[in-house]
């Protein structure tokens, strides 16, 4: 198999976030394969690049579609948006492989990290991540809402902060609510909720509140929304957590 397949993400939207290792892929590449909007992100590098543009629901064609160029021989990079190992196009890549053509497994397959969302949002708001932290998807497209809950509910106890990605779509705008509504019975009230819209991008824009006021409708589906630890806590407009866990002020 002599084709390539690199898996890069874009960050979060701000060119500047796209790594350099990232860009060197995809100056190197014949073909692109991706969502469209993240493909959109690509400068154009060479003129005889193919771009695949696809639906993003359909991720796991679209990864089995990248293996078959590669293992035509073509030099073929998959696009994500943020990093690309996040809820994102990698894993599908590898799904497709254990299901797929066995030869799949003998191609040259390597991931690029990426700026992912929950770290661009951090960095617009202050250092929220800066104790403990977890990363949980409130999309329950390949996993059941109970299972949602129980993450919820063990992050909470356990006191990590919580980044979500997915906070909301339109086929599914009550979650988040359900979600807030969970996490008022295990965490105080005046924990602080971040919603982070297009960080890392000329349009983002940051909402502190706390638990007990935050309203879902604030979330989309570019939002991430930050869930603090117990000593979370604001600096002025910053909001951080701080590394010694009986918190700063000690
Ligand atoms: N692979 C991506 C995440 C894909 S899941 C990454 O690493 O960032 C898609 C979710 O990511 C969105 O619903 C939103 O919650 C979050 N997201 C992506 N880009 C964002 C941005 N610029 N600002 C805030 N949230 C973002």
């Amino acid at each position: 198999m002599s084709g390539s397949l690199v898996v890069v993400g874009t960050g979060p939207g701000r060119p500047e976030l796209m790594t350099p290792a990232t860009l060197a892929a995809l100056a190197k590449a014949t073909d692109l394969v991706g969502y469209g909007p993240y493909l959109d992100r690509v400068p154009a590098t060479r003129p005889d690049q193919c771009r695949h543009a696809s639906d993003n629901r359909v991720e796991l064609d679209r990864a089995r579609h990248a293996l078959a160029l590669a293992a035509s021989g073509r030099e073929v990079v998959v696009v994500s948006g943020g990093d690309p190992g996040v809820f994102a196009m990698a894993a599908a890549i590898f799904e497709a492989v254990e299901t797929g053509d066995p030869l799949w497994r003998t191609l040259d397959i390597r991931v690029e990290p990426g700026v992912t969302a929950m770290l661009a949002a951090a960095a617009e708001a202050g250092a929220p991540l800066g104790g403990d932290f977890c990363a949980i998807s409130l999309s329950d497209n390949l996993k059941a809402w109970a299972t949602i809950e129980r993450r919820l509910q063990a992050a909470a106890e356990a006191d990590f902060v919580i980044a979500l990605y997915n906070p909301a779509s339109k086929a599914r705008p009550h979650q988040l609510a359900q979600a807030f509504d969970h996490l008022r019975k295990i965490k105080a009230g005046d924990t602080p909720v971040l919603f982070v819209r297009a960080a890392g991008t000329a349009e983002a824009k940051v909402v502190t509140t706390t638990l007990a006021a935050a309203d879902a409708a604030q979330a989309d589906m570019r939002t991430l929304v930050i869930i603090g630890a117990s000593t979370t806590r604001q600096v002025g407009r910053w909001v951080y957590t701080p590394r010694n866990e009986r918190g700063a002020r000690s």
